[in-house]
């Protein structure tokens, strides 16, 4: 099955992406690299380590294999994680997920009550 690294959410099963997001989310891709003859092989952690394997011309993805018993013509979960990673680091420099960090910072109001319940005679 061919298509294009761009949009594999769209060409694939729903089902397969959201697991394979999951998968990539979690950091379960632990290895990925391009060999000198452009494959990209990846190491993902499912019940066992699996190894996918993509083989790319320009943005088309034209070869994929997994080791884990899912394999065949299926695009399984490790190849859509191995994508994701592909996608957000290794094909095009793209942002990354913006990490939310609202949740940790305090306004200085609260500062200012923290700092003051700790050193009460500095302010
Ligand atoms: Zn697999």
């Amino acid at each position: 099955m061919n298509f294009p690294i761009k949009q594999f959410e769209g060409s694939l099963p729903q089902k397969t992406v959201m697991k394979g997001e999951v998968y990539w989310r979690t950091g379960s891709v632990k290895e990925i690299y391009k060999d000198e003859r452009g494959h990209y092989i990846a190491s993902v952690l499912g019940q066992d380590l699996y190894q996918v394997k993509l083989t790319m011309e320009g943005q088309i993805v034209k070869h994929h294999s997994c080791s884990c018993p899912h394999k065949r013509k299926y695009v399984c979960h490790h190849i859509v994680a191995a994508l994701y990673e592909i996608e957000n680091g290794f094909v095009e420099e793209r942002k990354k997920p913006v990490k939310s960090y609202n949740s940790s910072r305090k306004t200085w109001h609260q500062l200012k009550g923290l700092l003051t319940s700790l050193f009460p005679f500095s302010f």
